[in-house]
């Protein structure tokens, strides 16, 4: 928190000159200055500025933004990093879900592992599209990256790769066919990237890096097919990274995790198990795809008139089970959302979905058939704005509208911010005469991941020297680390690491550097990445917490003196009709500062008397409401 404030206090004085907020936002006040169109509440200004201003900034997002983290001591930084040896940095996806990838360096040569998004919770940074690793720790390092390694294919494994493409050099990569191929649509998303080679790799293979490491990977079930375990091996010793993983000895779709291989690596020896951390607050097993089949079969069976899936286009073998089930049923089945139909069409093509001839149909076909022999897997369970369900449940689809006795299912976990729109979706649907069914093992993070037992069996087949919990907020990480102290790995070898944070292994210790490299986070807005630095980003929350005020004032090049009343504008601040006395206050303030300013027939000086307004009325507003509307000054010399 306090480094929270002295950041955001810095970039503060670095741009706007507000002052430095010294308490957390006060709840609900954003709501009180809503914006009204008349809200001007003063004389005409031109058409240009009152454009301007109403133009912008509708959207009515409130949530603290975290600005940035702690970062290091650049001289620090590069001394440690002149230090040989193993070393393992996280850029991402530590005390975090998502935006996972991850480098092993042993002297100057550097693997990575996996380079995913993540997606902000609704509000968390206003009009932030994802948060990807930093991966400023390899820009002095790019000729060290001999190797890239793809785990599985989801979003958050590999979606950052063509916004971190241009920074990491040029390692040989190397993925699965699936992963493979989803990455290759992907990266065709972002033609004007240098083209990147991936070399595909099978289950059980091991890949020659350099004279030094050679990396060996090995099947493990997930909820997508083609997952793979890395493992890395360096003169210092084995690093094991699990990927997300789940063991499940009848999978669907897919086949079991390969132990034998688990355990031919146990015996060679383990130095460090780096292993997903995501179901380590979940009791038991997670529940095997047999069983989840036996549901689902239920679900379908029992569903009367069209039956609507909404579930996430990342979940391949859930979507193998309802094609197979739909079958079972007679039923025909139709797929909706660009992520939905992408994935299956890369899946059938490659022989990871299976289907019989005929089974596919197309939206337009949907009217051929009987209501009751249809299923539609679509996106948008979580209540997405533009995504499928949200059409549907809109009467905004063109293919599909609820009728009394449709059966809709969707995930019965809601991703925290999202409560209001599924709740919306729901009510919507039910309004329309349709059923609908909760199923928590259509959910992203459901069934993909190992509980409890299943990541301790993983520390016990492995009986590594020292662990490491990856992927997951903090919790689930300290969760994970005492399992791993429960199943014999000493406290003292239990490794809770931070993005950012280096690492160092021999072979009887451990340690961290002092500094770390940097963790800021980087966003991503549309398709720009960077651009939108924690500044820009800080704009968008002060304009969603306290709103803008424009002042707009005449100033007589002659006389230096203000000409007529400075107009006011305000949008999602105080309704200024209302505050008569503030605005008459405000204009006075301005007048002292603009006359003060250019007093003794100094030459008007644009730049001072905005920034002299800017912080001047900035400081006065905040001492009269406790507010910090952003202030942009306009000063016009006539
Ligand atoms: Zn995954
Ligand atoms: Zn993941």
């Amino acid at each position: 928190m306090s480094e929270e404030n002295k950041n955001i206090a810095e970039l503060t004085s670095a741009n706007q000159s507000r002052p430095a907020r010294s308490e957390p936002a006060r709840p609900g006040h954003a709501h009180s200055g809503s914006t009204q169109a008349n809200q001007s509440g003063e004389a005409p200004v031109s058409g240009k500025v009152r454009r301007m201003a109403k133009r912008r900034w509708m959207k009515p997002v409130v949530r603290k933004v975290r600005v940035l983290k702690e970062t290091r001591n650049a001289a620090d930084a590069a001394h440690d990093h002149k230090v040989g040896g193993l070393k393992i940095i996280h850029f991402g996806g530590l005390g975090e879900v998502g935006r996972n990838m991850s480098a092993v360096q042993y002297d100057d040569e550097i693997v990575l592992i996996d380079a995913g998004v993540r997606f902000p919770e609704a509000g968390e940074t206003p009009g932030i599209d994802f948060i990807i690793p930093n991966v400023e720790y390899l820009a002095d390092k790019k000729d060290m990256v001999k190797a890239m390694f793809f785990t599985h294919g989801h979003l958050d494994h590999i979606g950052a790769l063509p916004f971190v493409r241009e920074k990491i050099g040029d390692p040989d990569c190397y993925a699965a066919p699936l992963t493979k191929a989803i990455i290759a649509k992907r990266m065709d998303e972002f033609k004007h990237l240098r083209p990147l080679e991936i070399h595909q790799v099978e289950a059980g293979e091991i890949i020659k890096v350099s004279d030094k490491i050679t990396v060996k990977v090995l099947r493990i079930n997930h909820s997508i097919p083609d997952d793979l375990v890395i493992a890395i091996k360096t003169p210092v010793g084995t690093v094991m990274h699990t990927s997300d993983f789940k063991f499940d000895d009848t999978p669907v779709n897919d086949k079991p995790a390969d132990i034998e291989g688990l355990e031919e690596l146990s015996r060679e020896g383990v130095l460090l198990l780096e292993s997903d951390s995501t179901g380590a607050e979940k009791e038991g097993h997670s529940l095997s795809e047999q069983d989840i089949t036996e549901n689902l079969r239920k679900i379908i069976g029992e569903a009367t008139g069209m039956l609507i899936m909404g579930t996430f286009a990342s979940l391949i073998n859930r979507i193998q089970q309802i094609i197979t089930i739909s079958e079972e049923f007679g039923r025909k089945v139709v797929f909706d959302g660009y992520s939905m139909k992408t994935n299956v069409e890369i899946c059938k093509k490659l022989g990871y979905l299976k289907m019989r001839q005929g089974t596919q149909i197309s939206m337009d076909q949907i009217d051929d058939y009987p209501r009751e022999k249809v299923t539609a897997v679509v996106t948008g369970a979580q209540g997405e704005d533009n995504a499928v369900l949200m059409r549907i449940a809109n009467g905004e689809h063109r293919h599909i509208n609820i009728r009394k006795h449709d059966t809709i299912v969707f995930s019965s976990s809601v991703i925290p911010g999202n409560e209001r729109s599924v709740q919306f979706l729901k009510d919507q649907l039910l309004r329309n005469g349709a059923k609908v069914t909760n199923y928590q093992l259509l959910d992203v993070h459901a069934g993909g991941h190992g509980n409890k037992e299943d990541l301790r069996r993983m520390i016990q087949l492995i009986k590594p020297k020292f662990f490491m919990p990856i992927h997951g907020q903090y919790s689930m990480m300290v969760n994970h680390g005492q399992m791993a102290e429960e199943e014999g790995v000493p406290e003292s070898n239990v490794i809770i690491a931070d993005n950012g944070s280096i690492v160092h292994l021999d072979q009887e210790n451990w340690w961290m550097d002092k500094a770390k490299a940097p963790s800021d986070y980087v966003f991503v807005d549309g398709l720009g990445i960077g651009d939108i630095g924690n500044v820009v980003l800080r704009d968008r929350q002060i304009l969603s917490e306290d709103g803008f005020i424009v002042v707009i004032t005449l100033v007589d090049h002659k006389t230096g003196q203000v000409r007529g009343s400075p107009d006011i504008i305000s949008r999602g601040f105080v309704y200024l009709k209302d505050h008569k006395d503030l605005l008459m206050a405000i204009r006075k303030k301005i007048r002292f500062i603009v006359e003060h300013g250019t007093a003794h027939g100094k030459d008007i000086n644009d730049t001072y008397l905005k920034d002299e307004i800017r912080n001047q009325i900035g400081l006065f507003l905040f001492q009269k409401t406790e507010r910090r509307p952003m202030v942009l000054p306009v000063v016009i010399e006539i």
